[in-house]
């Protein structure tokens, strides 16, 4: 069995010159482009709208019976 399914999840692409980065690096060492930082307030943004989402609807459907 190959595990190169962890492989892929540890490194992306760089849009520069397409070389593989390992995700905890901030800057490509060939290029040096810097990766922009991840935001995790954009996950909870979602987690939020979702929720939002649902209370909405559970609203419109109360309004409706
Ligand atoms: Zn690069």
């Amino acid at each position: 069995m190959k595990i190169e399914s962890d492989k892929d999840f540890g490194t992306r692409e760089c849009p520069s010159c397409a070389t593989d980065v390992e995700i905890n690096h901030n800057r490509c060492p060939i290029c040096g482009y810097e990766f922009p930082h991840p935001t995790p307030r954009q996950k909870n943004m979602k987690l939020w709208g979702a929720i939002i989402m649902l209370i909405l609807l559970g609203l419109l459907l109360l309004g409706l019976w």
